[in-house]
């Protein structure tokens, strides 16, 4: 390409920096950041809850998945190899209500927005889990563990299905200090065969369930009988069976600490007698101009229906970045200006590294600049992932660099470069949005023949001829394209 944009390869360099293990996560027992402490000072693993796939996911929902790529590859930046498991509940109540109404079987069911979901992932840079087990391959994990549970007496049988026993684990609720000593004393023989129930009531329950004629045909026969797993043994058993007992990180969203994540702990520690995850990390919901996200409301958005408005699906995942994850992040599509701006800001800041051709002497020390804004990403970061400070490192940075962009050589501009992409190794959307520039200005550079328009263009300026110069600066436009006059010459980008 000879249109004035210089971009080459660039290449990654070993990580020259070493860190001390300094991440705070914050801890929703004692509500106080806590230091992280893998078990295995060199592998952590992770272990987020997956989609219930009986409906395509809404925007909201994949806050959840943003913030467990963020964490994962944060951990990685910092030095740990990582273990991320993600579930896929493929059967539970939710998903044979909807097969049986869809007419169609449980696994074309599922399958369908199961590949949906997977198809939001990619849109959105996450990077896939490690495993993504789906709980219908792992039923008799599940009996075996509902098992072990009768064998110790925290479960027992009733109507051909089987409930843990609340009454028995003196820990119940502890999560979400849900410990009163009468709401458990409540529970016992009060019985839930539901997934899922009110917030506030413990009930004992179900972790294998009998069949029951609305279950269609989706049952299988067990030593524990003809049935179905309970959805929450199906994280406890899959967690287990890819982490081990004990395992460091169990995330998921807000909504799912009461009752799933206390019953996940309880199934888990009763079979065990071990702790089951060191770290809880649960993030917020998403509300749009101050309404939950409902049906009744008629705001509920699929990413889809964002592609749909003209948003490149990267905004939502800079939006969902910029919030910090534990607060409730109310978004209205207003606010897409200001992200679009943030993406802008990245992708222009890039493409003028790019431009540098300098190669003389300078005396900035761009090792020190460098070290010392990677040191405020890692700071922030560290801090329970503090993103708008980390975002700001950012931004200081390239302030910095800009205000030095026509004395910088290319050496330096190099070493810029690696480095924003090194922290996009953890935001996941500098590169991919930097590529899709590119792509898209060099498809509308060969639709508009671009090169032989600058160069009319520079003749014409050349010979005085202004109304041929923005002849030609229109021809441009009518591609979407503009001219930029810098010091290096005229420059080629999108309108
Ligand atoms: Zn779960």
């Amino acid at each position: 390409m000879s249109s004035g944009l210089l971009w080459g390869p660039f290449i990654f360099t070993e990580k020259n920096y070493t860190m001390a293990n300094m991440l705070k996560i914050y801890d929703p027992i004692s509500k106080e950041n806590k230091e992280f402490e893998a078990i295995d000072p060199e592998k952590v693993g992770m272990y987020g809850c997956g989609p219930t796939v009986y409906n395509y996911v809404h925007i909201g929902n994949l806050r959840a998945y943003v913030f467990n790529d963020l964490l994962k590859r944060y951990l990685r930046y910092s030095g740990y190899e990582v273990q991320h498991v993600m579930n896929v509940t493929d059967v539970d109540d939710k998903t044979i209500k909807g097969s049986i109404k869809a007419q169609e079987s449980l696994k074309t069911f599922t399958e369908k927005y199961l590949a949906a979901f997977l198809e939001d992932l990619e849109k959105l840079n996450i990077e896939l889990p490690d495993v993504m087990p789906k709980a219908t391959d792992h039923i008799e994990e599940m009996v075996a563990l509902t098992e072990l549970l009768l064998e110790k007496g925290y479960a027992y049988k009733a109507d051909g299905s089987v409930y843990f026993r609340i009454a028995k684990f003196p820990n119940y609720g502890k999560l979400v200090g849900l410990e009163k000593q009468e709401l458990k004393e409540n529970a016992e023989g009060r019985l839930s065969n539901a997934d899922e129930y009110e917030k506030e009531e413990s009930n004992d329950f179900v972790l294998w369930k009998g069949y029951r004629e609305e279950d269609g045909d989706v049952y299988w026969e067990t030593r524990l009988g003809k049935g179905r797993p309970g959805w929450h043994i199906e994280c406890s058993a899959m967690a287990m069976k890819y982490l081990g007992e004990t395992f460091d990180i169990h995330c998921g969203g807000v909504d799912l600490m009461f009752p799933h994540h206390v019953n996940e702990i309880a199934q888990s520690e009763a079979a065990t007698g071990k702790p089951f995850a060191n770290y809880w990390m649960h993030n917020a919901h998403v509300i749009l101009s101050g309404q939950k996200m409902s049906k009744s409301v008629g705001n509920v958005y699929g990413l889809r229906d964002i592609i749909e408005k003209g948003y490149n699906p990267l905004l939502w995942r800079i939006a969902l970045l910029k919030a910090h994850y534990r607060t409730t992040m109310d978004f209205s599509f207003d606010d897409f200006v200001e992200v679009k701006a943030i993406a802008d800001r990245f992708v222009q800041f890039m493409l003028t590294i790019d431009t540098v051709t300098n190669i003389e002497y300078n005396d900035i020390d761009m090792e020190a600049v460098i070290t010392e804004h990677r040191g405020a990403f890692i700071e922030a970061m560290d801090d329970d992932f503090n993103v708008s400070s980390a975002f700001a490192a950012i931004f200081d940075f390239m302030n910095e660099v800009n205000k030095s962009m026509d004395i910088i050589n290319t050496e330096q501009a190099k070493d810029v470069k690696v480095f924003m992409f090194e922290l996009d190794e953890v935001l996941g959307f500098i590169e991919p949005l930097y590529d899709q520039y590119r792509i898209e200005l060099t498809k509308k550079i060969d639709e508009a023949q671009a090169d032989t328009l600058v160069a009319k263009r520079n003749e014409a300026r050349k010979a005085g001829d202004y109304a041929k110069a923005d002849e030609m600066r229109d021809k441009l436009a009518a591609h979407g394209l503009v001219v930029d006059d810098t010091a290096q010459g005229p420059i080629i980008k999108l309108k």
